[in-house]
């Protein structure tokens, strides 16, 4: 391999970055500008406000030798059609759900422990 064989290598991977920084741009000049404002505030608030004082939270609890997570992802049932590349759900397992009550009872302890954000996950039913 001639040194004429990396430069294209080289190109690509600038071209790359350059696309996907200008992707990024777009994507953060319409979340800026073609949202709804109040949407956007409600995130700000929700994902970053929020957010940043539950992992506030987090860190002093972990100083205490504590800990609970910042952020919660509940799996609603561990069985799913699809066999995505990288999922987690142990789809050959006995299927489990969870019940309602455990779920909210869950959320209002991590609410307790100053939790506002909580992710919903598969698999499917
Ligand atoms: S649970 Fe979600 S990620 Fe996993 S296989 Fe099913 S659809 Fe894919």
């Amino acid at each position: 391999m001639g040194q004429g064989d990396r430069k294209p290598k080289r190109c690509f991977k600038f071209e790359h970055s350059t696309i996907s920084s200008q992707m990024y741009l777009r994507l953060a000049s319409r979340f800026l500008f073609e949202t709804d404002k109040r949407l956007l505030a409600k995130a700000v608030w929700t994902l970053g406000v929020k957010g940043l004082l539950s992992v506030h939270k987090h860190k002093r609890r972990l100083k205490r030798g504590e800990f609970f997570p910042p952020f919660l992802y509940m799996s609603v049932i561990n069985s799913c059609n699809l066999r995505c590349q990288g999922c987690w759900v142990d789809v050959s397992a006995k299927q489990h759900k969870i019940e309602l009550d455990a779920a909210n009872e869950t959320i209002r302890q991590a609410k307790a422990m100053g939790n506002s954000f909580f992710g919903i996950l598969g698999g499917e039913t």
